[in-house]
């Protein structure tokens, strides 16, 4: 049950005061909530508790927080906080347990799909990291779904976390600071599109060409990147917003010069534009005691993806480079795979 379908019953107000109290105070028990009459706050603490059980992982430099959440029927994900040295703070958010796409290069799809996460559980995470931030005096900038999962595979929960978190009366962060990233589920896309909602779309593509795309990732075979960029295209239309391509770096799988030229082509449009993300191979899934064989890939090279970038500037694409965080605590972009059962 969600908590605010418990003030059904109640005059009007009392939603917004006990959005206030969770969002705004930050609350961490109902009985908190002293503007609410006792019997109501002891139900909600009855039925809907919001104590958020989680462990935190720090990197050495402190920058980036992994936090293990566990949920009640004994599952867990992981979210990530990544504090940027100029104030910002991400936080990078799951919306499944595990992942069925299983992309080759990608550590989440190494332990399968578990279930969809519900909308307070995609809010939990956020909310368990501003909890944290406010005891050191910052705040939260932007939510990314960059973690477990595939987001479009979960649209109603997704988009339900994003209304919640976005809300006025409520956490009221402005919808222009979250993304979603997507593997490229057409119909995702195009709901997205007709959302009247001011959100960042990015694109998981990783290859220039179907062949290459379908061996790292197998939806690509439905998903075709004709298919991906005639919804981009459709969306760019009706939105007018920018469109984020990721593209993980390789050594030697995707990263020449012809793979570069290719998706110059492919880039080529306003409104596109591609960031350029150095592949985590995975070696630390041993650590977390995985029975997952290493991953047979590596990252490309600096100057390597350097070349690349050039390349696709020279091609006149618009063309970012993504900085690394929290690869020592194996939070960092495909790395998300703790077992996932509390032991
Ligand atoms: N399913 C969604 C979101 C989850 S992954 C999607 O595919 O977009 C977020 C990003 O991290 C994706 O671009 C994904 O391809 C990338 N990623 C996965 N494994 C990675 C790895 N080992 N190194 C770098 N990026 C990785």
């Amino acid at each position: 049950m969600q908590w605010q379908e418990l003030f059904n019953a109640e005059p009007k107000y009392r939603l917004g005061q006990a959005k206030s109290a969770l969002f705004q105070d930050l609350i961490q028990n109902w009985q908190e909530a002293r503007v609410l009459p006792l019997d109501l706050r002891e139900e909600l603490n009855k039925k809907c508790p919001i104590k958020i059980s989680a462990e935190k992982i720090f990197s050495k430099d402190e920058r980036t927080i992994k936090a293990v959440i566990f949920f009640d029927d004994g599952l867990l994900v992981e979210t990530v906080l990544m504090r940027h040295k100029d104030k910002r703070n991400t936080i990078c958010v799951s919306s499944q347990i595990g992942c069925s796409l299983n992309c080759s290069f990608c550590a989440t799809g190494k332990i399968g799909f578990k279930r969809n996460l519900d909308a307070w559980e995609i809010v939990s995470q956020v909310l368990f990291f501003v909890r944290y931030l406010k005891t050191i005096g910052e705040k939260i900038t932007n939510v990314v779904f960059m973690g477990m999962g595939e987001p479009f595979l979960n649209y109603q929960n997704v988009i339900g976390a994003i209304k919640i978190l976005n809300d006025k009366e409520g956490f009221n962060l402005g919808a222009r600071h979250f993304s979603i990233s997507t593997v490229g589920i057409v119909e995702g896309i195009e709901k997205l599109a007709k959302e009247e909602l001011q959100i960042n779309l990015a694109i998981s593509l990783h290859a220039p060409a179907d062949k290459l795309r379908s061996e790292l990732i197998p939806v690509n075979k439905k998903y075709t990147i004709d298919k991906i960029l005639k919804a981009v295209d459709d969306y760019i239309k009706k939105t007018c917003r920018r469109v984020m391509f990721e593209y993980i770096m390789i050594d030697n799988i995707n990263d020449s010069k012809e793979h570069a030229k290719a998706l110059a082509k492919l880039m080529k449009k306003p409104l596109y534009f591609v960031n350029l993300i150095s592949y985590n191979s995975m070696g630390s899934l041993a650590t977390l005691g995985m029975k997952t064989p290493l991953s047979p890939f590596k990252s490309s090279s600096s100057s390597k993806i350097e070349k690349f970038k050039k390349i696709l500037e020279s091609e006149g694409v618009a063309v970012t480079r993504r900085y690394r965080f929290g690869e020592d605590i194996t939070g960092a972009c495909g790395q998300l795979a703790t077992k996932n059962r509390r032991k």
